[in-house]
């Protein structure tokens, strides 16, 4: 077994007795699922998929549809269209609240179900199955193999959701949603009845991880925008009345569903899910998010943890026929960039002054505009001694 495996099963092992919670009961086919299974995985930026425990089991990703048809919206739209409907705030509510803005009937945010169900009748389609489509289609990107319905639990929520009805109908009368409440409803219900893994949720995640393309099928789902946008929102509403709480003990964007899942994004290090079905009060799965929590602390995910590397790209200096060569590598940002000039003025001063110094930047593995521009403005002040290759 490889050494990120065999701390994986670590994990399922000290996870594993933890009993306590109970399978979601509101949507009757939820609470027939097996209280026991417990699974999860990690993918990491070449695309390596590795998943314990009962990584075989399906369940409907539930609300884990929300970041992706979010995405959608996103993506088809842009950013100022989408939130001009749904607001960008937690709402410090349980999922199902009511949530809109006094005045315009704005829900708080995409994540909980009124602004999902904002969210989902933006999305174009001339019927219900168009529109499911187009989700269906979106999600199956993000998880690179095709996804499809679970039509009894869809039949389940369909027959019981008079709750998210109700909340559609408001959002109708506030002109949030336009056109068909039944067919905003019912395509809610079934993005929410979608069948998934943990395998299929940890590359989901992963995808957003790694700026929106699928690390698995290198396939670009989404911009890295749209990526950032949706990340944002999960960081601050993914959780449900918990997400100050989470980020402040796991500190990862994460997204939990009432099957029992929880996937998480560790920025350009990890996809992450996790499925167990018996929920604590917020409604979110017991020993998945102890699983999360866990993974955060032991692999150092924690999104405010810092980081050395931003600020301390690559520097190499060979000496060439016609003077010293300063190669560049990894990322180069703006913390990066401070530190380069200080080392290139150091190096113009001891090289002798016929020397032509190069800046051979054509290696970097990511730059920030603004970094690379205070470089080049120093550099061409160094001209002609100093000369950037890019
Ligand atoms: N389909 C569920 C509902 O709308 C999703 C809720 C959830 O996963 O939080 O009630």
């Amino acid at each position: 077994m490889d050494p990120i495996t065999a701390l994986l099963e670590k994990v399922l092992i000290e996870i594993g007795p933890h009993d306590s919670g109970e399978p979601a009961s509101y949507i009757p086919e939820l609470a027939e699922s097996d209280p026991n299974l417990l699974a999860f995985g990690v993918v990491g930026p070449r695309g390596r998929v590795m998943t314990v425990g009962d990584d075989g089991a399906e369940f409907t990703i539930q609300s884990m549809s929300k970041p992706f048809v979010l995405a959608l919206a996103l993506h088809t739209f842009g950013r100022e269209a989408v939130f001009a409907r749904v607001g960008a705030e937690p709402s410090g509510e349980p999922f199902n609240a009511i949530s809109l803005e006094a005045g315009t009937g704005r829900p708080a945010n995409p994540m909980v179900n009124a602004g999902a169900i904002a969210t989902t009748s933006l999305i174009p389609g001339a019927d219900i199955d168009e529109r499911t489509a187009a989700i269906v289609a979106m999600m199956s990107a993000f998880a690179g193999r095709s996804l499809w319905i679970d039509e009894s639990v869809y039949a389940s929520e369909s027959a019981t959701g008079d709750r998210n009805r109700a909340l559609a109908h408001l959002l109708k009368s506030y002109g949030i949603v336009e056109g068909s409440v039944h067919d905003a409803v019912e395509t809610y219900f079934r993005q929410c009845s979608v069948l998934v893994t943990v395998r299929d949720l940890a590359v989901m995640a992963a995808t957003l991880a790694f700026g929106g393309r699928n690390p698995v099928t290198r396939e670009r789902v989404v911009s890295e925008r749209v990526a950032r946008d949706v990340t944002s929102i999960m960081a601050s509403c993914g959780m449900y009345d918990f997400s100050g709480e989470w980020m402040l003990r796991v500190g990862l964007p994460a997204k939990s569903g009432v099957s029992g899942g929880v996937m998480a994004v560790a920025p350009s290090q990890f996809g992450v899910a996790a499925f167990s079905p018996r929920l604590d009060a917020h409604g979110n799965s017991v020993r998945a998010q102890a699983i999360v929590a866990m993974l955060s602390d032991r692999f150092g995910m924690h999104l405010l943890e810092p980081h050395e590397s931003i600020a301390a790209p690559g520097i190499s200096v060979q000496e060439s026929a016609a003077g010293p060569v300063v190669r560049l590598g990894g990322e180069l940002g703006f913390a990066g960039a401070e530190r380069v000039l200080s080392m290139l003025r150091e190096i113009v001063t001891a090289a002798p002054n016929a020397a032509v110094i190069t800046v051979d930047a054509a290696e970097l593995a990511r730059s920030h505009p603004a970094a690379v521009m205070v470089l080049q403005t120093e550099i061409d002040s160094m001209a002609p001694r100093v000369r950037l290759l890019q």
